[in-house]
């Protein structure tokens, strides 16, 4: 998911913006958006399932008038893709009205809501999100900003949270930093939002990003911090890297463009071969295969065209239409594959899908040899802090070897990049969670049994 606020003195603008902070995230969620804004007095929102551009037109827009707003664009990991859980979320408490968006996936969500169900709590939702609103209400006594402090005590997971009460915009991150936020300033404000490439979009000049467990509180146009009194190691999502950022975001003072194609470099060095032309699989495993042509020597050429309209094929939430997804979104350009020998570079393989079906693709267009290249190494484990990687079994890299998936997906040869080859194209050689890699999981999590999620 991606979250977005503003906080500005023109009230006629901020709707607006966040329109166009969402349409920078829209890569981070494509199933429903919304947006809520403050004008010190009421709240109003208007949310439904659907992309950015589909949701909202000028005249919505305008009816949502106030200083303060976050948004919100949602993939689901937890809670149906219904428009009941489009997000933000506005409830209303002792003290006002609170408006919710969270990007990342909490995982003592469910044993904190049997806790309040126990007690005759009801939800309108089946998201962690609900779960939150409703612990920030129960502790309204001392204050939103005391209640966020004790919320981020009890909910255990990956979350980055843009908050908005009648009058206040609040940031927080999770105590490992696992999902990305970073503040912007306007000239008449602040804004709040997952990704840097957004804060580019509305003009706002970066400022930082918001430290893991840090909260900041932007009120009367200030911005206060308050950092968690916990020490936390940073463990930014090296998925976020690898796959799911645009590459013209920069996270933690990591380029991400930089990065992958720094991994695309590394891995030529890592696992060379003979060929005629080095593809790449777009849009994400574009600036790595670059990378890989450049230090390979190897040139660099288009092979498969993405349709631009056609969305992020593992944000589909079944099977079916994954499948139905990658033939939807990419086919081969012959004259560039005919009779070559093919490297295709990827930044991952996770279901093993989206392979399989192009390298056969490239091979019925003529190509004399295919051989994929992968700069992350193989996902093994489920990931449980918000990105929809599958139950272990069906993860190819969990249950077989390199060469057996070499085998199913009918590649020549097949290599991925190294763990230390990864973490050296970061440019940091620790401050992430490699959990999907490696089952080292940052906290502690619902693990029973090896094929559960
Ligand atoms: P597969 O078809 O192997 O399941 O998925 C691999 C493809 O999906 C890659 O092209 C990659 O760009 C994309 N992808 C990989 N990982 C993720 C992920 O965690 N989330 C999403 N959304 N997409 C991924
Ligand atoms: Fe990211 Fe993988 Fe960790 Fe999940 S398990 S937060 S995908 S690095
Ligand atoms: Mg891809």
């Amino acid at each position: 998911c991606g979250v977005f606020g503003v906080y500005s003195e023109n009230k006629e603008k901020v709707s607006n913006l966040i329109y166009f902070g969402l349409y920078a995230l829209q890569h981070r969620g494509q199933e429903s958006a919304g947006i809520a804004v403050s004008d010190n007095k009421e709240v109003d929102y208007y949310k439904d399932m659907g992309l950015v551009s589909e949701i909202f037109n000028d005249d919505i827009l305008a009816s949502l008038q106030g200083n303060i707003g976050i948004g919100h664009v949602r993939y689901s990991t937890t809670g149906e893709s219904h428009v009941e859980n489009a997000q933000p979320l506005v409830v209303k408490y002792k003290n006002g009205t609170i408006a919710l968006a969270h990007n990342g996936n909490l995982v003592n969500a469910d044993a904190l809501r049997e806790i309040l169900e126990d007690e005759g709590v009801v939800f309108q939702t089946s998201t962690d999100t609900e779960v939150v609103a409703n612990l920030l209400a129960r502790y309204h006594k001392d204050g939103i900003v005391k209640s966020v402090k004790k919320v981020m005590e009890l909910v255990k997971g990956a979350f980055a949270f843009a908050i908005m009460t009648d009058n206040k915009l609040i940031g927080v991150r999770d105590l490992y930093g696992l999902r990305p936020l970073c503040i912007g300033k306007l000239d008449d404000g602040y804004v709040l939002a997952s990704e840097s490439c957004a804060l580019d979009t509305v003009g706002a000049e970066f400022v930082r990003d918001v430290e893991p467990g840090e909260i900041v509180i932007i009120e009367n146009n200030e911005l206060k911090s308050i950092k968690s009194s916990k020490w936390c190691r940073k463990n930014l999502c090296m998925f976020e890297l690898i796959y799911f950022a645009r590459p013209d975001s920069t996270i933690d003072g990591i380029n991400v463009y930089l990065a992958r194609s720094e991994a695309g470099r590394i891995l030529a060095k890592e696992a060379p071969v003979d060929a005629d032309v080095v593809i790449s699989v777009p849009d994400s495993g574009t600036p790595a295969a670059i990378g890989y042509a450049e230090e390979s020597g190897i040139p660099y050429g288009i092979g498969l065209i993405k349709n631009k309209y056609a969305g992020r094929t593992f944000i589909q939430p079944t099977q079916e239409l994954r499948e139905q997804g990658v033939k939807l979104k990419l086919n081969v350009l012959k004259e560039n594959v005919e009779g070559k020998r093919v490297v295709m570079v990827d930044d991952s393989i996770v279901r093993g899908t989206t392979s399989k079906r192009l390298v056969n693709m490239l091979k019925k267009a003529g190509a004399k040899e295919v051989h994929v290249r992968v700069t992350s190494p193989p996902v093994k484990y489920p990931c449980y802090f918000g990105i929809d990687t599958p139950y272990r079994k069906y993860l190819v890299g969990a249950t077989k070897t390199v060469e057996e998936i070499r085998d199913m997906i009918n590649a020549d040869s097949l290599a991925y990049i190294s763990m230390d080859g990864l973490l050296k194209s970061t440019g940091c050689d620790k401050g992430f969670c490699l959990a999907c890699f490696n089952g080292d999981y940052p906290m502690e999590v619902p693990l029973d049994g090896d094929n559960k999620k």
